[in-house]
């Protein structure tokens, strides 16, 4: 729905179940922007976050309570989000209604089955995810240093994905940064750049995907071509196993349309 590294909202649903995945919009924003898509929001069933980084959470405490859905959220992710974050009282935020998963132990929620899986990245405990319903398998990765054997694992057999392809290294070099967050964003436990996402499409993908979504690029440090060709040209003769798959870019200012599987 939306992605970059402003603020971070998708929705996942099966014919009985929708999943919002992170809530890094404002409730307003999020709400105007899946009426948008045709999604109705109190239709959803859960919202399930993937770490405590601002981009991901700041809708989350408003939404929650106003849609008064469970959340699911690992144990020190919402530890950690609680500790940095202050209401406008100066009070601690809280979630009434949550679930703690562990990273590597499937939950339900509906119909759906997640999987959520350790990701290299500098918060308490991200996470990545798939979700399986109806035969059908999505995952979700964004906010990663770099691709470690268990993401590729999770990749494989998938019918979309959500993968972040966050900068290209000359222009995060050259460009405005401090070089303090330079080296943070390049590190192993920073974000995923074009070039190593394309890396992973020409070793280990398994060109399965029916879409693919490339997400959480850096407005300063990415042009969208530029991510889209990159992907494009490391894909090359995988795109046509069975159909040809759209690679499709989520944009941070306007709601990506609905992509349908099965
Ligand atoms: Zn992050
Ligand atoms: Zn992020």
């Amino acid at each position: 729905m939306a992605s970059a590294s402003r603020g971070n909202a998708t929705v996942l649903s099966s014919s009985r179940t929708s999943i919002l995945v992170d809530a890094g919009l404002s409730c307003r924003e999020t709400m105007k922007r899946m009426k948008a898509a045709g999604e109705d929001p109190h239709k959803l069933t859960a919202i399930v976050i993937s770490h405590e980084h601002n981009d991901h959470v700041s809708g989350l405490e408003v939404l929650a309570r106003k849609l008064g859905i469970p959340v699911y959220i690992s144990e020190s992710t919402y530890q950690w989000w609680r500790r940095f974050n202050r209401d406008s009282e100066g009070r601690q935020p809280a979630l009434e209604r949550r679930e703690h998963f562990q990273p590597g132990k499937n939950f339900s929620v509906g119909d759906i089955t997640v999987t959520p899986f350790t990701i290299p990245h500098d918060a308490a405990d991200p996470c990545g995810f798939t979700f399986q319903a109806e035969g059908i398998k999505i995952a979700v990765v964004t906010d990663l240093g770099y691709m470690p054997p268990n993401v590729r694992q999770n990749l494989r057999g998938c019918d979309g994905i959500m993968i972040e392809s966050n900068h290209d290294l000359e222009m995060l070099r050259n460009g405005p940064y401090p070089w303090m967050v330079k080296q943070r964003v390049m590190s192993r436990v920073g974000h995923l750049s074009n070039a190593a996402l394309a890396e992973f499409f020409e070793t280990d993908y398994d060109g399965g995907a029916a879409f693919l979504v490339l997400a959480h690029l850096s407005e300063e440090n990415n042009h969208p071509e530029l991510a889209r060709e990159t992907a494009h040209k490391a894909l090359g003769g995988k795109m046509n196993l069975f159909q040809s798959a759209a690679v499709t870019l989520a944009y941070q200012d306007k709601p990506l349309h609905p992509l349908c599987l099965g």
